[in-house]
């Protein structure tokens, strides 16, 4: 599932390909996503320049003079840049053909990705209530101790909730905790400010790294291929249960929380 990192990736890759062309044509040859993708785009986009995209949690913003495309990779989903002539794969379900004879393609097997349109001066219910960007100086040594004040669940879904920090998926929580020798089933409201400092230290450090991982993948953005691939990385407790431990040679625990498995050092996070 393309995390922050992956979809950081994804917007690098695309800015020096899309910026400054213009929209020739969109198309839509599956409309049913997460939600319908709104039909009007075909007419809202056409003969529109590209001005930026930027990145919102999860969301890829291709900003327009009269709004942005917002762009979610759902579970599977995944954006190229490829010649207009390349035969459309089975996945590819929307293509925006630019005035180079490319085409941006968004190609998403398990159609939980999403595609919609924010209008300039409005801001989409999807946009809003998020909280600060993991790498931005918003998210400081403070963030995450004073939001964590009277909280009862535990750290780990905290550090997930959107409100909080935006970006912090399943594996990034794991591995962030496991940096700051903090146990995943310490309650938030019970952790120190240093404990938070140090946390929130270990999810820039953890983030940055995947992206800068990621940039590899860069050069085969445009790839006929068509697909920027998600890397793996080395994970130091992810996926990892049963296995030794990287610092203390105990083993790496399994458990659920929220519906969601954690993977923990008992002896190295407390
Ligand atoms: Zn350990």
């Amino acid at each position: 599932m393309p995390e922050l990192p992956e979809v950081e990736t994804t917007k690098r890759g695309l800015e020096p390909l899309i910026i400054n062309r213009t929209i020739i044509s969109v198309h839509i040859y599956k409309k049913k996503l997460r939600w319908k993708i709104p039909s009007h785009l075909s007419k809202t986009l056409k003969q529109k320049t590209i001005n930026n995209i930027s990145r919102r949690a999860k969301y890829l913003l291709i900003q327009l003079n009269n709004g942005h495309l917002v762009i979610h990779l759902g579970m599977s989903g995944s954006l190229s840049v490829v010649p207009s002539t390349e035969p459309l794969k089975k996945h590819q379900h929307f293509e925006i053909k630019l005035d180079n004879l490319t085409s941006i393609r968004f190609n998403d097997p398990r159609r939980f990705g999403s595609i919609l349109w924010q209008e300039k001066g409005e801001q989409l219910k999807v946009m809003k209530n998020l909280g600060p960007e993991p790498l931005s100086y918003d998210f400081n040594n403070d963030t995450l101790y004073n939001s964590s004040i009277g909280k009862s669940k535990n750290i780990k879904a905290f550090i997930m909730d959107s409100k909080i920090v935006v970006g912090v998926g399943n594996i990034y929580a794991s591995e962030s905790l496991f940096l700051a020798g903090i146990s995943p089933k310490r309650l938030s409201g019970k952790t120190s400010k240093n404990r938070y400092k140090i946390l929130t230290k270990a999810i820039k450090q953890i983030l940055t790294d995947a992206i800068n991982n990621g940039g590899t993948t860069l050069n085969d953005f445009s790839n006929v291929d068509g697909n920027p691939g998600y890397f793996s990385q080395v994970l130091s407790v992810y996926n990892r249960d049963g296995m030794p431990c990287i610092q203390c040679d105990g083993k790496i625990k399994r458990i659920i929380q929220n519906q969601r498995a954690t993977y923990y050092c008992s002896r190295c996070q407390h």
